[in-house]
């Protein structure tokens, strides 16, 4: 993988930084370390705090301690391993960027993607994705029974949280959004005071994470009567979801895709309230590519992960988003969120 990685971004070496990549690349759990690949032996560079467990989950690396001395360190490895251009994430600093210059003035630095590195999943690694999705699903399944006029979005929001760290998460994905509503129009209302009233749409979206793997769900409930206009909404992201997830498989382009949400929703002439993208890729990261977006042109292949997730927001009215996470097969989905997606009324 990895003297394929560098011939492909055409460098003799590559400083990796991100804690995901550094993680899917060496099996290093821990934080604030790197890796320097080249062709003939890979490092992890690392201080004092994290040496022992480096040896540990980082077969076949071999763990430095830099000790405060990381531009010297990464000079020092250039010089060993004769290189000269040097593949960087785009995380890379301008201090540190500065800091590299100084001691290997020859140094050519080229952007090198090592996310795409993750872009497929193994069974593995979809099976963690799949555990996480039953996490957040089983952590909202306790929740519905406590949704009801009075509570605040907060409150809901911190029973979920401890709903979804009862059931297994090591933490949450991403703030949790609970937007009810007319705050049901802000696409990420992360959850407020606001106390929930009659009437109301409410937006879930929240996610749990397993052996470092994410998940993403969105589903909005209503509380008590709503008016025929947002039960309209409901029918229409529910059909829209519905829509793409029986088109999607392996062949398709990711903005295909996403064009295919929007001239449904264009039917239902709501395609100017979806003003953001389908659906994003999750493992690691909550947020990975390729996104189901009309700026990304990547042939979606078997093994990826996206979310599918259409939303309107009418602003002063509401909205609704419903979201699941799937896997990419050859001949459709498998769709790893099992929450129900049907209209639910508490
Ligand atoms: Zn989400
Ligand atoms: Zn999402």
């Amino acid at each position: 993988m990895i003297t394929e990685f560098l011939k492909e971004n055409a460098v003799e070496a590559a400083f990796i930084q991100k804690d995901e990549n550094c993680r899917y690349i060496s099996g290093f759990t821990g934080s604030d370390s790197y890796l320097f690949l080249t062709a003939e032996e890979a490092y992890l560079l690392t201080d004092s705090r994290y040496t022992e467990q480096a040896r540990e989950e980082a077969a076949g690396f071999a763990v430095v301690d830099c000790a405060g001395k990381l531009a010297d360190t990464v000079a020092s490895l250039m010089e060993k391993h004769h290189a000269v251009r040097l593949g960087v994430e785009s995380v890379l600093s301008y201090r540190m960027y500065l800091a590299f210059h100084e001691k290997m003035p020859e140094a050519v630095f080229s952007f090198c993607d090592a996310d795409r590195l993750r872009q497929i999943k193994s069974e593995e690694e979809i099976a963690k994705i799949a555990e996480a999705c039953r996490i957040s699903d089983e952590g909202f399944r306790r929740i519905v029974p406590l949704i009801r006029k009075g509570r605040t979005e907060a409150e809901l929001r911190t029973a979920l949280e401890c709903a979804m760290m009862e059931a297994g998460s090591e933490g949450k994905s991403f703030d949790t959004i609970v937007a009810s509503g007319w705050r049901s129009a802000y696409p990420h209302g992360t959850a407020t005071k606001k106390v929930i009233e009659e009437g109301d749409l409410v937006t879930f979206d929240f996610g749990a994470i397993y052996e470092g793997y994410h998940s993403d769900i969105t589903r909005t409930v209503a509380v008590g009567q709503i008016t025929e206009q947002q039960r309209f909404l409901y029918d229409s992201v529910l059909d829209c979801v519905l829509h793409i997830e029986s088109l999607l498989k392996a062949g398709e382009r990711a903005c295909d895709v996403d064009r295919k949400a929007r001239d449904f929703l264009k039917g239902k002439e709501l395609d100017s309230y979806f003003t953001h993208a389908l659906g994003h890729s999750v493992g690691l990261e909550i947020h990975e590519t390729p996104v189901l977006a009309p700026r990304d042109k990547t042939i979606l292949r078997a093994g990826m992960i996206e979310t599918i997730e259409p939303g309107v927001y009418i602003p002063g009215i509401g909205g609704v988003r419903i979201e699941d996470t799937a896997a990419i097969q050859d001949d459709g989905i498998l769709i790893l969120t099992k929450f129900p997606k049907d209209f639910l009324c508490v």
